[in-house]
């Protein structure tokens, strides 16, 4: 299911050069209108792109408004019908809305661990950052070279 901004509740988060969606989408898809030149709607955020939308969600749990909401393609979903997540510490609540009008809501625990206490490297040593610019090392150690003799000559 895309996303797309309601535009009663987005705020432009405050007009800040970077929005909180435009910040956390993966895909680059969420802009700022800031004149309202592109849609008609100044200061409000926008998906681009919907049919290029990986679907994370990741601009709907940020968004500061619950301002953005998915709603799937109508051969799928008939129109009318929405889903809405609302992010907490330790959950996602998910509320959906049929199109009769009837709603249901999902709480799902997102966390294992209290909220800032989870160890990034556990027992595995700390990364080596310096390596990050060598390509050769996103290979891993037990991987073993290629047999370049297997190569078809062209
Ligand atoms: S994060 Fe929400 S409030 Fe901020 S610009 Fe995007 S849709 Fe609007
Ligand atoms: S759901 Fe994910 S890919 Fe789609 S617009 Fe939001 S952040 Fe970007």
């Amino acid at each position: 299911m895309p996303t797309y901004v309601r535009t009663d509740k987005c705020d432009g988060c405050k007009g800040q050069d970077k929005t909180a969606c435009m910040y956390i989408c993966p895909h680059d898809l969420m802009r700022l209108d800031k004149d309202g030149s592109e849609t008609g709607h100044a200061m409000k955020a926008y998906n681009q792109e919907p049919e290029q939308c990986w679907e994370c969600y990741a601009c709907v749990k940020i968004c500061p408004q619950q301002a953005i909401e998915c709603r799937h393609y109508a051969d799928v979903v008939p129109l009318g019908a929405q889903v809405q997540p609302l992010r907490g510490t330790d959950s996602i609540m998910w509320t959906i809305r049929f199109r009769n009008g009837n709603m249901k809501r999902f709480t799902f625990p997102i966390r294992t661990t209290p909220e800032g206490s989870a160890d990034p490297y556990g027992d595995k040593g700390e990364a080596d950052r310096s390596q990050l610019a060598n390509p050769a090392s996103l290979f891993t150690d037990s991987m073993h070279s290629c047999d370049t003799s297997q190569f078809m000559a062209t």
